[in-house]
């Protein structure tokens, strides 16, 4: 609790179907505040060094091969209890489980191209956020 940072990113879907502008609108709306963002596209190494834990999953080649096949927007979000409720506003993992209204649910189409990541925890934030940005990068 309190207020934390979590790292988000909208996957390759999300900019690909232009919904970044209305993703964003639900994070501020939902009082995240952003400290952070940019654009960048992921070589498939660096997919896979983010996604490690996954590494012996059945779906880490088919995972690190579409978050790699686009440009990716990484966001820095700043608020209360940010961590978890990120997770509630993105939904269940798989679009078809996700709660009405959770961006999963509005615009995800598969539960691989579900438009959105976010940190499950505060040591995994701390460690997406450095991954992606220097100190001096976050405001
Ligand atoms: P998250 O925390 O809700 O993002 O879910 P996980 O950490 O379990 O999985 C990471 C990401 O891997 C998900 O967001 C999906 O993009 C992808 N993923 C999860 N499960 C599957 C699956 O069964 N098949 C495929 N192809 N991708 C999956």
């Amino acid at each position: 609790m309190g207020l934390e940072r979590t790292l988000t990113i909208i996957k390759p879907d999300g900019v690909e179907q232009q919904n970044v502008g209305d993703i964003i609108k639900k994070l501020e709306g939902n009082q995240f505040r952003i400290k952070a963002v940019k654009m960048v596209r992921l070589m498939r190494q660096q997919a896979e060094k983010f996604y490690a834990v996954h590494r012996e999953r059945d779906f880490f080649n088919d995972l690190t091969r579409y978050m790699s096949s686009g440009p990716i927007l990484v966001l820095v979000l700043e608020g209360e209890n940010a961590i978890d409720r990120l997770r509630d506003l993105m939904g269940a993992t798989d679009p078809r489980k996700a709660a009405k209204g959770t961006i999963r649910q509005l615009y995800a189409t598969s539960i691989e191209k579900n438009v959105i990541h976010g940190s499950d925890g505060p040591a995994t934030a701390k460690t997406e956020i450095s991954y992606f940005f220097s100190a001096l990068e976050v405001l």
